[in-house]
């Protein structure tokens, strides 16, 4: 089945594939040779889908799937796969998210949670500035007594160019409200989120 890409009216599909056609001439491709030909067009539209993200709000992205619960255990949701793209080079970096947090009255459905890393990963990014928008955008929004999010990549910038290092995971951590200022629930989710696939 065809996947169909719903291209934001703010980005220029012909303006991306215009420039693609620029790059290929500038390596020295011929951008008219037969399996160039759709690359162009084909680029701008995956660009799309990877950089969607910029034009999407988060302030709706939970929606009305924000409940006021009387429940006040954590909430972890571990291993959500991210795609994202380095801003530094435009290359992928593709790893695991962990989300956990404390609520002090409202949860969020879970798949929300999951929601919120896709929408700020497709966009330019980097690791550690990812990592912050998701944990201060749950804590704008459900207003918890902690955040915790943790997440895994490797970065393509760094194993196919560069210090070519396959193999090299980057760890970041974004800790807010009780998950950063009380020691014991700070060390207890770190080891929830972090350290389960090693021990
Ligand atoms: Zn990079």
């Amino acid at each position: 089945m065809a996947v169909t890409v719903k291209c934001a009216e703010e980005m220029d599909l012909s303006r991306i594939a215009a420039a693609v056609r620029v790059i290929l001439e500038a390596v020295g491709e011929n951008p008219d040779r037969e399996g160039l030909r759709n690359t162009p067009m084909r680029v701008a539209k995956m660009y799309c889908e990877l950089f969607g993200g910029l034009h999407e709000n988060p302030d709706v992205v939970l929606g009305d799937a924000v409940f006021t619960v009387k429940y006040d255990e954590m909430v972890i949701l571990r291993d959500v796969p991210f795609f994202s793209m380095c801003e530094h080079h435009l290359l992928p970096f593709t790893g695991k998210a962990h989300i956990a947090y404390l609520p002090r009255d409202k949860v969020v459905g879970v798949s929300k949670l999951a929601r919120v890393v896709e929408l700020f990963a497709r966009r330019p990014q980097i690791q550690e500035q990812l990592t912050s928008q998701v944990a201060d955008l749950l804590m704008e929004k459900l207003d918890p007594k902690g955040v915790a999010v943790v997440l895994e990549a490797a970065h393509t910038c760094m194993t196919i160019r560069g210090v070519k290092k396959p193999g090299s995971i980057m760890v970041t951590s974004a800790l807010r409200g009780l998950f950063k200022t009380d020691h014991a629930t700070r060390a207890e989710i770190m080891n929830l989120l972090h350290n389960h696939n090693r021990q």
